[in-house]
C-alpha cells in the first residue's frame, strides 16, 4: 500500500472529479514547486490511482466493467465508471449503480447475491462487503452523503481524518444511509460531459 499525504488525497479528490490536472495548476493551486508537484503526481501513479499524460495527470482508467445500461438501477443518473457499484442477482443478471450509495441502499432488495465497490483509490473493484465506507466526507463525486469505498481500513481511516465524515462498515453504512435522506447531486464531470440533463 501507497500512503498517501494530505495534499496528495486533496489531489486525488479534485482529479476524481476533473478527471485531468495540469502539473501547472498543481503547482497554482497547492503552491507548490514543480519538484514538489511531480514529487506528488508519482505518488499518485504508484498508489494506481492515476496515469502520468505529457502535462500532467489523469485518473487511471478505471475497472473493466461491461454497461449493459447506461443509467443507474437505483436512481436513474450517469453512470461514471470510477465510481460504479456493481450488485450481483441471484439470477446470474448485473445491476449496476451509480456510486456506493445507491448500490449500498439496494442491498436488501430480494435476489441480491453479491456487490462489488469501487475503490476510492485506484478504481479498482472490490468485494462490498470487506470494504469501509466513508459517508459524509467533503468529497463529493456523486450522490449526496458522499458514500466513499476503501479496500483497506488504514487509507479510510487516514482519508476520514483529512476530510471528515464517518467510518463505516458495509452493514452500518447501509443503516446509515437508510436512515438519512439522500440526494443526488449534480456532479461537474457528468455536467462537462453533457450526460446529466
Ligand atoms: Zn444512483
Ligand atoms: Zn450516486
Amino acid at each position: 500500500m501507497v500512503r498517501l499525504t494530505d495534499r496528495q488525497m486533496k489531489l486525488l479528490g479534485m482529479l476524481q472529479s476533473r478527471q485531468r490536472i495540469s502539473t501547472e495548476e498543481i503547482k497554482a493551486h497547492f503552491g507548490v514547486s514543480a519538484a514538489t508537484a511531480s514529487r506528488d503526481i508519482h505518488a499518485l501513479v504508484m498508489a494506481g490511482a492515476a496515469v502520468k499524460v505529457s502535462q500532467g495527470l489523469k485518473l487511471a482508467p478505471p475497472a473493466e466493467v461491461p454497461f449493459h445500461e447506461k443509467k443507474c438501477f437505483v436512481c436513474g443518473g450517469a453512470l461514471h465508471e470510477r465510481t460504479i457499484f456493481v450488485v450481483q442477482m441471484q439470477d446470474g443478471s448485473r445491476r449496476n449503480a451509480c456510486c456506493c450509495h445507491c448500490g449500498l441502499i439496494s442491498l436488501d432488495r430480494a435476489g441480491v447475491q453479491s456487490a462489488l465497490a469501487s475503490d476510492f483509490i485506484d478504481g479498482k473493484l472490490v468485494d462490498a462487503r470487506q470494504a469501509t465506507y466513508v459517508l459524509g466526507s467533503n468529497v463529493r463525486l456523486c450522490c449526496e452523503p458522499s458514500t466513499l469505498c476503501f479496500a483497506n481500513e488504514e487509507e479510510a481511516r487516514y482519508f476520514q481524518k483529512g476530510f471528515g465524515g464517518s467510518l463505516h462498515t458495509m452493514t452500518s453504512a447501509v443503516k446509515q444511509l437508510k436512515t438519512s435522506s439522500s440526494t443526488r447531486k449534480e456532479k461537474p464531470y457528468h455536467q462537462s460531459r453533457g450526460i446529466l440533463t
